[in-house]
């Protein structure tokens, strides 16, 4: 049978791009359909203006830390209308990158809302397309909890476009986009206050870095509340009440709920032309990206998997050489780096000292908290906390944990050794750079 196009993916995200650029290069004759802005979430509302929104928040501390080093500034203002313009700027120069790379990849950019109508054939905009093969990539979504008044709280998505600053916010939930907004908001000088279930944020984490960063953030000034549960938000002349069922919490100027994000399968066509869906609602896809319908694939946020862009980027490599290239790889997902941008930043690859005991029985622990050099000046009372966690029958480090200035940057390097089987011996017999913060991981006894 003849078809139109040998893949047709499904939304234009961090994800889509890479599969559509990927196969074309291979020859493949791909088209792509998005319904919103080239780049999706990671570029138009999340991982890019986030860190943007990173780096203005810590402005300040840099400025007040400079103080110390004998600097003298006039008085220091942050402009919120100035920091979008230009974040908008540079938002809409990398949409329009990304659409330059895919003309230039041949490959055709469909405007408009996808619906699968057969495992080979696409609706857009009332007109159909076929493909030997379809791809899902349309991301997930923000959800919230079914409670009385949560239409009057804010997702992550209306954080990028707020016409002013809250100068007080509450944040509910304990995850990524929690703890990032957090800080983000307290280094523009918002006051804030976390609310969250558990008993310590970022479940997930090592439990030693999800302490160290807590008690940095509450350090800051931000309130984090944990076993709380809301039961309800209440909009006000001034804002949002916040309510648990014991009664007020507290007010805000605005209340900003990050409690999770879903796949984006709804009114897509999928189940009705087979495709299994998980209770989430993710496409549920084999280690090659293959759906339920052997002609539809998935991957990204859409999929159970982490959902990272680094993540979905490269498993859009894969599934490209899978369907057009002349070898393939499964896709594997131990030691994933990840880093929450908090102020102080998170930084992770491998396991928990939890998971490792579930995995290896004792494994041997490495830590260290000290004072960055940067702050003997400063004065700043920061902290810098890392963390091995090794497995003592191989010595293989499996767990490397960061919590200071830098983490993202320093653990990247190491998930490099980490990923390929580095022992701990290597890691001794490496030589640091001095003087860093970084050479801590090669001196830890
Ligand atoms: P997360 O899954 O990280 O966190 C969700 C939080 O909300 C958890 O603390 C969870 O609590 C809580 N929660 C869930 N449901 C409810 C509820 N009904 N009521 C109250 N609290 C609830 O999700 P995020 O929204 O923060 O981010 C989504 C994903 O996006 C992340 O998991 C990550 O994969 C990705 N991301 C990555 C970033 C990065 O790489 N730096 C940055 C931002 C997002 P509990 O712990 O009890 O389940």
């Amino acid at each position: 049978m003849e078809f139109d196009y040998d893949l047709f993916v499904i939304g234009a995200g961090s994800g889509g791009v890479r599969l559509s650029r990927r196969a074309a290069a291979f020859g493949a004759r791909v088209a792509v359909a998005e319904e919103g802005r080239i780049g999706g979430t990671c570029v138009v509302r999340g991982c890019i203006p986030k860190k943007l929104l990173v780096y203005a928040s810590r402005y300040r501390d840099e400025l007040e830390d400079a103080a110390g080093y004998g600097w003298r500034f006039g008085e220091a203002r942050f402009s919120w209308s100035d920091f979008r313009r230009a974040k908008d700027q540079e938002v809409a120069r990398l949409v329009s990158i990304y659409a330059n790379l895919l003309a230039q990849a041949g490959v055709e950019v469909v405007q408009g809302r996808a619906v699968v109508v057969d495992p080979h054939t696409v609706e857009v905009a009332h007109r159909l397309y076929t493909a030997r093969h379809i791809a899902i990539a349309t991301g997930s979504t923000p959800t919230l909890p079914a409670i009385p008044g949560i239409e009057h709280a804010l997702t992550s998505n209306a954080m990028f476009e707020l016409p002013e600053l809250p100068q007080h916010m509450a944040i509910v939930g304990g995850g990524y986009i929690a703890a990032e907004f957090a800080c983000i908001l307290e280094g523009l000088g918002c006051r804030v206050d976390m609310w969250y279930r558990g008993d310590q944020i970022l479940r997930g984490f090592d439990d030693d870095v999800r302490d160290a960063v807590a008690a940095q953030m509450s350090a800051r000034g931000i309130g984090i509340h944990v076993r709380s549960d809301i039961s309800a938000l209440e909009r006000h002349a001034g804002g949002v009440a916040l309510n648990s069922r014991e009664g007020l919490l507290g007010q805000y100027d605005a209340v900003l709920y990050a409690t999770g994000r879903i796949p984006q399968t709804r009114g897509l066509g999928l189940e009705e032309v087979g495709v299994a869906l998980d209770q989430d609602g993710a496409v549920e896809v084999d280690a090659w990206s293959a759906s339920s319908v052997p002609s539809i694939h998935a991957i990204g946020d859409v999929t159970a998997r982490p959902q990272l862009t680094p993540v979905a980027t490269r498993d859009a490599g894969l599934l490209a050489l899978r369907l057009f290239g002349e070898t393939s790889r499964a896709a594997d997902y131990d030691y994933v780096p990840t880093a929450v941008f908090t102020t102080p930043e998170v930084a992770t690859v491998g396991m928990t000292e939890a998971e490792a005991k579930r995995c290896y029985g004792q494994p041997e622990i490495f830590r260290t908290s000290f004072r960055p050099l940067l702050h003997t000046l400063s004065g700043r009372s920061e902290r810098t906390f890392m963390k091995l966690v090794v497995d003592r029958e191989s010595q293989r480090v499996v767990g490397a944990h960061m919590v200071g200035k830098d983490a993202a940057e320093i653990i990247q390097g190491i998930a490099i050794a980490v990923g390929a089987g580095v022992t701990k011996a290597q890691f001794d017999a490496t030589i640091g750079i001095h003087p860093t913060a970084a050479e801590e991981f090669v001196t830890m006894v």
